[in-house]
């Protein structure tokens, strides 16, 4: 009989129908690392690599019983939150987290995709801030999303620096900021991530690569709750997890019409 994994991850997220972003790209994440995945979809996008052309948002109810059904009857070992889209919903889960209280909660959170689709209404963001942040073991904000959060501009290495104090301030308990969208000066070969906990900081360093990806984000936070799963510790998490999303680009091909790339999971 195949060895069957014990812990189970959980993605909390939205779905893309176009398979390289949400919950599909969650899903193949944990199956890459032989960790079982449950799904719960807080919202449904019609996608494609080239943008998104719909969405909608199942009701708070039904959310809630994908929630229960995956509480009820497996050992969830960590839970990631992707695309939640509206206040109603951030709430929902956030009563959810509270009750079942899981071991680890990632938080990628995800407010506008790389195509310009805004995937959180802007009046959510405060009930991510006040609901969810101090719930997550840890967030995974790129430096749009942080700038959102923090109301305030970060242009360069050192402004990340002082981004993650902002970011414990708001109740964050730990932090994987993304350096990719930092401007490209040339110069600088590498992509710098940080992983922070307060009062330590280590940085994550990847050559950069000049592919336009899709569904990043949503591999990057998968693959630390997956890593959580099995038993690492969350600094390792998230360094393996940078690492994984690394390569799964550097292997990345593409399904669709466009230019833009899905990461391979290998
Ligand atoms: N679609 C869904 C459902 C997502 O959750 C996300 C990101 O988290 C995206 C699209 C955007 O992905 P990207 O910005 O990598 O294209």
């Amino acid at each position: 009989m195949n060895r069957i994994p014990v812990l189970s991850a959980l993605t909390i997220a939205g779905s893309d129908s176009g398979g390289g972003a949400g919950v599909q790209a969650d899903l193949k994440t944990f199956a890459a690392h032989r960790v079982h995945g449950l799904s719960a979809f807080a919202a449904l996008t019609a996608q494609n690599t080239r943008g998104v052309s719909a969405v909608h948002v199942p009701d708070t109810g039904f959310l809630r019983a994908q929630i229960d059904a995956c509480f009820d009857d497996f050992e969830i070992g960590a839970v990631k939150l992707g695309m939640l889209a509206t206040a109603e919903v951030i709430e929902a889960v956030a009563d959810a987290l509270e009750h079942y209280r899981p071991a680890h909660i990632v938080l990628d959170p995800v407010m506008v995709a790389t195509s310009g689709a805004r995937l959180l209404e802007p009046s959510a963001l405060d009930a991510l801030r006040t609901r969810l942040l101090p719930l997550a073991s840890v967030i995974t904000p790129n430096l749009p999303e942080a700038e959102l959060l923090l109301g305030r501009a970060i242009v360069d290495r050192e402004a990340m620096h002082g981004a993650l104090d902002g970011l414990f301030a708001l109740g964050a308990r730990a932090v994987l900021l993304k350096g990719g969208h930092l401007p490209d000066r040339g110069d600088v070969a590498d992509v710098v991530d940080l992983f922070a906990i307060p009062g330590e900081v280590r940085e994550i360093a990847h050559p950069r690569l000049q592919l336009d990806a899709h569904g990043t984000g949503c591999t990057l936070a998968s693959a630390v709750a997956a890593n959580l799963c099995l038993g690492r510790t969350l600094a390792d998490s998230c360094v393996a997890a940078a690492d994984y999303v690394h390569d799964a680009l550097r292997l990345g091909y593409r399904p669709g019409r466009s230019e833009v790339l899905v990461l391979d999971h290998f």
